[in-house]
């Protein structure tokens, strides 16, 4: 089967959404393939309380679902399903889906998000939404006057700790080297908070809790004579161990950068191919915020329309 577009958007965080939104209102009549995790990362938060609009808040899978029959209403072709394969050597751009669709598109916005780095233990999945949280922005706030960990000793973590110190009453950092790999001045404003411990050589080796999280098994010095395992009890286990970009498949076919974020080119959400453009996380190492993901999104869109119209034959 074969289709083709002018406007192809893969991925559907708020980004993908609100790329498709802006994209069907300039009749572009956009396919958006919504990936593995229709909705992206925000679906498996619990309650979002900083995107402007809700001001009671709003669950993230709701807040997603809304940006999705938004765009469905503006009859966006919302498809399930995953890319696999790009060619951007040549318009219109080719990318075949995992049912072996093939797309033709006159433009490519990549709105495919990052994933945050989980340790890998069997307990992050158990306590899933029940204590365990690789966002402090988004679920720090129900931790108030709580006890929390933070996994990691980079800016992430400083940063997500130092937050946290300010609603929490507890907030260990488990830092698996013996020094913080943070700048000197966010290490400066981890080591000066008072409610602020940091557990060096440390790593976790399980958690615990009758059904949310009520404490972290740990061990210090592991794989050495002085190695010894402890636990310290808390509600919230943080991961700020760094974010993934999911960009495997467009690698060798646009630029991007060290760490694997796709890299923009100029004032706008172009990218190094002409006609391909990229928003939200995905070419965002910095803000990671849905609320930027979305006016990416839109930016993006803006951008793919001004391309076509500079582009017709
Ligand atoms: P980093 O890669 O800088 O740090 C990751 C941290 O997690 C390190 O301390 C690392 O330990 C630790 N870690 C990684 N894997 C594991 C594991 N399996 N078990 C235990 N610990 C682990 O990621 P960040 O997200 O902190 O930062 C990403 C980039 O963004 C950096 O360049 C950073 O400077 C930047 N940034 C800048 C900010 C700012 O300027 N305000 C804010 C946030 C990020 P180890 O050191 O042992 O490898």
């Amino acid at each position: 089967m074969s289709d083709t577009t002018k406007c192809l958007i893969i991925g559907s965080g708020p980004a993908g959404y609100t790329a498709a939104i802006y994209a069907s209102r300039a009749n572009l009549a956009p396919i958006i393939y919504e990936g593995l995790q229709p909705g992206g990362q925000l679906t498996t938060t619990s309650e979002v309380e900083n995107f402007p609009g809700y001001p009671d808040g709003v669950m993230g899978a709701q807040l997603m679902d809304d940006l999705r029959r938004q765009a469905a209403r503006f009859d966006a072709d919302l498809r399930t399903g995953v890319i696999t394969m790009v060619d951007f050597s040549k318009r219109p751009f080719i990318a075949v889906s995992d049912d072996g669709t093939k797309i033709k598109a006159d433009t490519v916005i990549i709105a495919t998000g990052a994933s945050a780095r989980y340790l890998g233990l069997d307990d992050e999945r158990r306590y899933a939404g029940l204590g365990v949280s690789a966002c402090a922005t988004c679920d720090g706030f129900f931790y108030r006057g709580r006890s929390v960990a933070v996994v990691g000793g980079g800016d992430t973590a400083c940063e997500e700790a130092y937050y946290l110190s300010g609603l929490a009453k507890q907030v260990y950092m488990i830092v698996r080297k013996d020094y913080l790999r943070a700048s000197k001045a966010m290490q400066k404003r981890v080591t000066e908070k008072e409610n602020i411990t940091i557990l060096f050589n440390t790593q976790t080796r399980g958690l615990f809790g009758e059904e949310f999280v009520e404490g972290a098994h740990l061990v210090e010095y592991a794989g050495t004579p002085e190695e010894h395992e402890f636990d310290i009890k808390i509600d919230g286990f943080f991961l700020a161990i760094g974010h993934k970009p999911n960009t495997d498949i467009f690698r060798g076919h646009i630029e991007l950068d060290e760490q694997g974020y796709i890299k923009l080119t100029g004032n706008d959400q172009s990218t190094s191919v002409d006609g391909v453009f990229a928003a939200g996380d995905v070419a965002d190492p910095v803000y990671q915020q849905a609320i930027i993901a979305a006016g990416s999104g839109c930016r993006a869109a803006l951008d793919a329309e001004r391309f076509l119209m500079e582009h017709q034959s």
